[in-house]
């Protein structure tokens, strides 16, 4: 296991994070084998990962209690994240101590303000007397060890945050295809002397679903996209940890031997994509569905993933994918009255009604 610096907090952690948003259901949805998951905790926490992500809401609302139940008990050292996305200080203040009671934790060593969308959403978090300040009396007290963020904004909103150097870490986005959209971010981060915890390393699933797509990613002697894509993140020397959700035992086995340092190896990838990377690549949904509800319907994400098979070149693909995949009717994307909500929360800021707009004259 590869461990870098957290910044300047002088911690040291895993170069692959646990993330806590994928754990199985034990057959029915919404229920969870806690001893299983335990199991998986305490396996990578052996094979050395010792960054470990949490969330209100993540496994339906039950990511944390997970976490709480494993890490009583848990044999190594480790670090706990988790976040809260209010702005208001009331709300940060309940949030943090419901995340305390279902952790089992006196502290929190990496608390998030969570899922920052732009600036504007950046100043109501940062506003006086509002959640920031109240993570920062919170820490005076012990209760939060390091503040961090956790943001979809784009690379030079970013730079613009690492800038104000308010956070410890910054927790973002990152990976082959949208790389060219955050990287200013993450080396102003890197300048600023703040870690950067990037998440979705696969792109949403869309690499490892792909990869015949995607083959000229690997480099001589990677066995898989998957091992190519998390190398890629956790080779940047501004980025500390690689976050990535895991679902069982043998997961977590195959994520901490393939996420390895290799200096060189992110440049030496970009100047290959170069040759081959189609520009809209960058703009692929995620599949994180930030963007809903629509008000009026849409199954915005389910569109928009189904684009992605557009973007990758085949209209026929995109066509099947509405029908046989995802089941919905074309015709919904004439719901749209393009008031732009679902616009405003998409993490990979794409432009969706006009996507919307193109779905529907291929139906046409
Ligand atoms: S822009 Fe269209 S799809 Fe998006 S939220 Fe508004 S109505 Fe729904
Ligand atoms: S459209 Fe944007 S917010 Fe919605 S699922 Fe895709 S990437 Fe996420």
């Amino acid at each position: 296991m590869n461990y870098k610096e957290f910044g300047k907090t002088g911690k040291k952690v895993s170069v692959i994070g646990f993330g806590g948003m994928r754990f199985p259901t034990a057959g029915k949805e919404g229920e969870y084998d806690y001893d299983y998951c335990s199991e998986m905790i305490h396996e990578a926490n052996r094979l050395g990962i010792n960054y470990f992500d949490t969330a209100p809401f993540y496994n339906n609302d039950q990511s944390e209690d997970i976490f709480g139940n494993a890490i009583r008990n848990m044999p190594g050292d480790f670090f706990i994240s988790t976040k809260c996305s209010s702005s208001d200080a009331y709300e940060m203040r309940k949030s943090l101590e419901r995340s305390l009671r279902r952790l089992n934790v006196e502290k929190i060593n990496f608390f998030h303000i969570w899922c920052v969308m732009d600036l504007d959403d950046y100043n109501r978090r940062m506003a006086s007397g509002g959640a920031y300040d109240e993570l920062v009396r919170a820490k005076s007290e012990g209760l939060v060890e390091h503040i961090c963020i956790s943001t979809h904004c784009t690379g030079d909103e970013i730079s613009h945050i690492a800038s104000e150097q308010k956070f410890d870490g910054i927790t973002l986005g990152y990976n082959i295809l949208n790389y060219k959209f955050r990287q200013l971010g993450i080396k102003a981060a890197h300048a600023n002397h703040t870690a950067v915890v990037t998440m979705n390393p696969l792109g949403g699933g869309l690499l490892t679903s792909n990869s015949s797509r995607f083959n000229y990613i690997m480099d001589k002697g990677d066995d898989s996209i998957f091992e190519s894509a998390l190398k890629f993140n956790a080779s940047h020397e501004e980025i500390t940890v690689v976050l990535t959700g895991m679902d069982s035992i043998e997961h977590v086995r195959s994520n901490a031997t393939n996420c390895a340092v290799i200096p060189g190896y992110a440049e030496k990838t970009k100047s290959r994509l170069l040759a081959y990377s189609n520009p809209e690549f960058d703009s692929l949904c995620t599949g994180c569905r930030y963007c809903e509800p629509c008000p009026y319907g849409v199954p915005v994400s389910k569109f928009m993933l189904a684009f992605n098979r557009k973007t990758l070149g085949d209209d026929n693909i995109m066509k099947n994918n509405i029908k046989m995949h995802w089941r919905i009717n074309p015709e919904l994307v004439h719901k749209c009255t393009e008031c732009g909500a679902c616009e405003k929360r998409c993490t990979q800021h794409l432009p969706i009604i006009e996507r919307l707009k193109i779905i529907g004259t291929v139906y046409d």
